[in-house]
């Protein structure tokens, strides 16, 4: 089946509330919706979150690269996905959330016409997971508040930003471990520590009794010396966020043991292919795994959702952005149910339909 259309715009969606951590601050989802049609009228879609502090690209820069690929792709049979994804990756340089976007609408579209869904493409060993949420650099008032709010709904683990102001989110992650000593919480300094302040902070932590079970990025992504001295001293496991992209990334944390687990994103990475490879070197290196997102609607989520049901093989479920924004413009993906995101309800493909 040849596709004939291939469609790229902005999708711009308001966020509940002004989003911050310690490379910037948010308002608004810039993302990039892709739509590619095949002759049978069968539509794959794809998403991207344009996240430039972390990727380098904004919505302009993807829409024109998706726009500079659409040739590729337009013409070819979709059974041919790893043939056209290799070459749309050719064609370009790394752009990962271009190629995210790409190959979500390639699969969901070929996983369309095979008639399963892409969990179930991807293993299916199991159809629904449970994800934390975040809770961004804020007031104590306004974290305390969000925590009485999501705990209401069934949400059991908290992802805390950190990484501004040492002493003052030392403060803030004690109040909300001794105000609600029930959840589980996981620390996300996005590179803003030094390895010393890191180490400090971590052990306090644990020896104030606060329940904090993963320590995220806690030093400059490039920093690899550094994060693997946290890791060395740090009671709780350490994850790899922005310090690894790729499977090369990858690679390199598992041969230098620099971390204990790695946070897989789609938008970094550039999709599930590279992804599986990710899973691979993270398996044979007995590292644990993470994934996360951007702010993704449940469009550019759906990819992660499928490969982590799919899969079977992430310890941490960080796949939380639709809950951050204000409206959905699409329906599907996945469902939601409090913290539980499940996908034994979908068909074939994605599930994804115009709301
Ligand atoms: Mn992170």
């Amino acid at each position: 089946m040849k596709i004939s259309k291939v469609v790229v715009e902005p999708l711009d969606i308001p966020l509940k509330e002004s989003f911050e951590i310690a490379l910037g601050r948010f308002d608004m989802a810039k993302n990039v919706l892709v739509k590619i049609v095949l002759q049978n009228g069968i539509t794959g879609y794809g998403e991207a979150s344009s996240s430039e502090f972390i990727t380098g690209d904004n919505q302009n820069t993807l829409i024109s690269i998706i726009n500079y690929l659409k040739p590729l792709l337009l013409g070819k049979s979709i059974e041919e996905y790893i043939k056209i994804l290799q070459e749309l990756k050719r064609a370009v340089k790394f752009h990962p959330g271009a190629f995210m976007a790409l190959e979500s609408a390639l699969l969901d579209a070929y996983t369309q016409t095979l008639e399963i869904p892409l969990y179930k493409f991807l293993g299916g060993v199991s159809s629904k997971i449970e994800t934390d949420i975040t809770l961004s650099i804020s007031s104590l008032e306004n974290m305390l508040k969000n925590v009485f709010y999501h705990l209401k709904r069934g949400f059991k683990i908290f992802k805390i930003k950190v990484g501004k102001n040492v002493k003052e989110d030392f403060e803030k992650v004690v109040r909300v471990g001794e105000e609600f000593p029930q959840i589980e919480i996981r620390i996300d300094a996005n590179q803003g520590f030094t390895p010393k302040e890191a180490v400090k902070f971590i052990n306090s932590l644990v020896e104030k009794g606060i329940k904090i079970t993963l320590f995220e990025q806690p030093v400059h992504c490039k920093d690899l010396k550094g994060l693997k001295f946290v890791t060395e001293n740090s009671p709780v496991p350490v994850a790899a966020d922005e310090s690894v992209f790729t499977p090369e990334d990858a690679f390199m944390v598992a041969r230098e043991r620099i971390v204990d687990v790695i946070n897989i994103k789609l938008s970094k990475c550039g999709g599930i292919l590279e992804a599986l490879d990710i899973i691979s070197i993270a398996r044979a290196s007995h590292l644990e795994l993470m994934i996360g997102c951007m702010l993704e609607s449940n469009v550019g989520l759906a990819g992660s959702v499928h490969l982590a049901c799919g899969t079977g093989c992430f310890s941490y479920v960080d796949l939380d952005s639709p809950l951050l924004l204000k409206e959905l413009p699409f329906k599907g993906g996945f469902e939601l149910e409090g913290p539980f995101l499940t996908v034994k309800h979908i068909e074939r493909g994605l599930g994804i339909s115009p709301a």
